[in-house]
């Protein structure tokens, strides 16, 4: 059995032209957890599929815990939620927050899903038709198969959940999008393996405030949704390799 392990999908942010957007599958005793969805979605688990202990295809993505609603990592789901349902007749069991599943279907997914045409008539659509929704609780541990998972509210324009997910007694963390936030920091600092943001802008963490962070904590750090022309060679954080799996916690 392969052990717990972050595939990292995509290091980009939204307006990348050089990578995927930042994404995640967690594998662990042969389940798996998808983070968020990006764009062309197939052609990600793709990418990364030839680098993983065993091959990644949609088919195995039944779990998807999304975070927040900026597109860079929700565009994939409409495409995906088609898929899964018409075509390979399942329902993806979605997590995510109250706040993300108030707004997911009204106010994003509903304009091109709740309406299909079946070749004679039109037939209205919900969210159920696609998706088995399942909202995570912010207070406690969560039991995701083999999962468990805890959120922290981050500071980012929209409402928007930082993760740690212990499995096999390991434990991987990650940011998500947010301003620099010392208390996520801490709250991120027992993960065995930390995926830390870094990008421009009010609701994002600049890099010189990592580069300041103590080094053992740099040292267990990978940094994600990176802005394009981040001097890489430079910095004292490593940058997360893309397509790639990483092992949490061992080397
Ligand atoms: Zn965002």
């Amino acid at each position: 059995m392969p052990p717990f392990e972050a595939v990292v999908l995509g290091i980009g942010d939204a307006f990348t032209e050089s990578h995927f957007n930042t994404a995640f599958v967690l594998r662990s005793s042969g389940a798996t957890l998808a983070i968020d969805c990006p764009d062309r979605y197939r052609a990600v688990l793709k990418a990364a599929s030839g680098k993983c202990s065993t091959p990644l295809r949609v088919e195995e993505i039944d779990d998807l815990l999304l975070t927040h609603l900026h597109g860079d990592h929700v565009n994939g789901l409409e495409a995906l939620g088609f898929l899964k349902a018409l075509v390979l007749k399942k329902r993806l069991r979605l997590w995510t927050t109250p706040e993300v599943a108030a707004d997911l279907w009204d106010r994003r997914l509903s304009a091109a899903m709740s309406r299909l045409w079946d070749g004679a008539a039109f037939r209205e659509c919900r969210l159920e038709d696609f998706f088995d929704l399942r909202v995570l609780d912010w207070n406690r541990e969560n039991a995701i198969g083999p999962f468990a998972v805890s959120l922290r509210r981050t500071i980012h324009h929209l409402p928007t959940c930082a993760l740690r997910v212990r499995a096999e007694g390991r434990t991987w963390g990650y940011s998500c999008d947010t301003a620099f936030d010392q208390g996520l920091i801490e709250w991120l600092s027992s993960a065995d393996l930390i995926h830390h943001e870094t990008n421009h802008g009010p609701a994002h963490t600049p890099y010189a405030a990592l580069a300041a962070l103590p080094a053992a904590l740099r040292a267990k750090m990978r940094l994600v949704h990176i802005p394009d022309g981040l001097d890489e060679a430079a910095s004292v954080i490593e940058v997360a390799a893309e397509s790639a799996a990483v092992r949490v916690g061992g080397a």
